[in-house]
């Protein structure tokens, strides 16, 4: 699109940046903190002509309208988050909220109403890094019933979600509010890649055709404490030195797969009593495993279960499923959307799966679905460190504007395809 103005996109997403920003680089601008407000209250003060209006509904997701020629149509939504980690970068989230914005601005230069309505949407609560889990706002947006859960959540100083949210609707007296959850035509969501895929390959531009799957397990080890000074070796209920043959044995097992696009992590354990001269009586640890393919995840937690049962010797052992998510298939005819406006711009691209979780997830439940991924410099995010050539950004925003004036254009009607 002619009029995607490069300059004032940059400067646009350069102020966001300001809002949290950490003296020496990087952004804390954590889900409806000051900072947040701040950045959303800046945001209201950018669209004040009378074809916009504001809207929040009861999980503090911030809704931007553009009206449509035929209004009453279901509307095209874009946008993603503007909160981050507790130090992030100032691209993750920010990048595809700025990128609605600017195709907005460009449509008022151009003179072009659309004839579908266009909403940008700012969700909340993505990173989970204040209130636990992330992706709240598009979650609860997917299913209202949701809401009930995540109010009572507190953050670490023990302000729970609700006060939060409320404080969000006082500090935004711009936006009106809305029901939570309503029929959405597509949704299209630009965002750092947060992996090194584009960049090796040379690709300015990533048509995302999924997200993986995930599986998390927690796994206790059950021993004996005992004086680390007077137990001989070979009386020993020492559950922390099961529990690093145990991880050992799984990391193993994960790497003898030689897959490429199988992850196994464990990033998290947890050992009782945690003394330097008493034996370990109990030992958790975590494993997050993902994977494209449902069927391999369901392999894999075989194996792990087989693994952990077989585990036999002098301590005991338990497994815990506590979440899974199986993988998400964009739609195809949003996807194709997408790889046609890609290949307007020239830019050079190429369709990868994403290894991260996204809004764009939730929406996939109750809409058509897909995501424009740009380059991260050296795969780096979550931190102050994450970067994206400029050029490679301006060619996501020119995709984006292509493809959703595609999408909400009533004659290019949607084959919408079960996920
Ligand atoms: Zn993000």
């Amino acid at each position: 699109m002619q009029q995607v103005n490069p300059a004032r996109f940059m400067d646009m997403l350069q102020r966001l940046a300001t809002f949290g920003a950490v003296p020496g680089g990087g952004v804390a601008r954590e889900a409806l903190t000051i900072s947040e407000l701040e950045a959303r209250r800046w945001l209201c003060s950018r669209f004040s002509a009378p074809h916009y209006r504001w809207y929040m509904d009861d999980a503090a997701n911030l809704f931007l309208r553009r009206a449509g020629l035929a209004d009453a149509l279901t509307p095209v939504m874009t946008g993603s988050h503007i909160d981050t980690q507790p130090v992030g970068g100032w691209l993750d989230g920010a990048y595809g909220v700025v990128a609605g914005m600017e195709l907005f601005l460009a449509l008022d230069d151009a003179g072009i109403r659309t004839q579908r309505p266009l909403e940008l949407v700012i969700w909340t609560n993505e990173e989970g890094s204040r209130f636990s889990p992330g992706a709240m706002g598009s979650s609860a947006f997917a299913d209202p019933t949701r809401l009930a859960d995540f109010l009572p959540v507190t953050d670490a100083g023990g302000e729970r979600f609700e006060q939060a949210r409320d404080a969000a609707r006082q500090a935004t007296p711009a936006a009106t509010s809305r029901a939570l959850g309503r029929p959405v035509h597509a949704y299209l969501e630009a965002h750092i890649e947060q992996g090194p895929v584009l960049e090796d390959g040379g690709f300015q531009l990533g048509i995302v055709t999924g997200i993986q799957g995930v599986r998390w397990f927690e796994i206790s080890v059950t021993g004996v404490s005992a004086h680390a000074g007077t137990t001989p070796l070979a009386a020993r209920h020492d559950a922390l030195m099961s529990a690093a043959q145990l991880i050992s044995r799984l990391g193993e097992m994960a790497a003898a797969r030689q897959d490429p696009a199988l992850r196994f992590t464990v990033g998290r354990l947890e050992v009782s009593p945690g003394s330097i001269n008493t034996i370990a009586d109990r030992v958790t640890f975590t494993i997050d495993l993902r994977h494209p393919e449902e069927a391999v995840l369901a392999e894999m937690e075989a194996l792990i279960r087989q693994t952990v049962e077989a585990k036999t010797g002098a301590c005991g052992y338990a497994l815990r499923s506590l979440m899974r998510r199986p993988p998400t298939r964009f739609d195809k005819a949003v996807i194709e959307t997408v790889a046609a406006a890609v290949s307007a711009t020239g830019a050079p691209a190429c369709r990868l799966g994403s290894g991260a979780f996204h809004d764009a997830m939730y929406l996939a439940d109750v809409c058509p679905t897909a995501m424009l991924f740009v380059p991260s410099h050296k795969g780096i995010s979550h931190n102050p460190a994450e970067d994206t050539a400029e050029a490679d950004l301006v060619a996501g925003v020119r995709a984006l504007a292509g493809a959703v004036i595609t999408l909400a254009t009533p004659a290019n009607a949607l084959q919408s395809t079960p996920n």
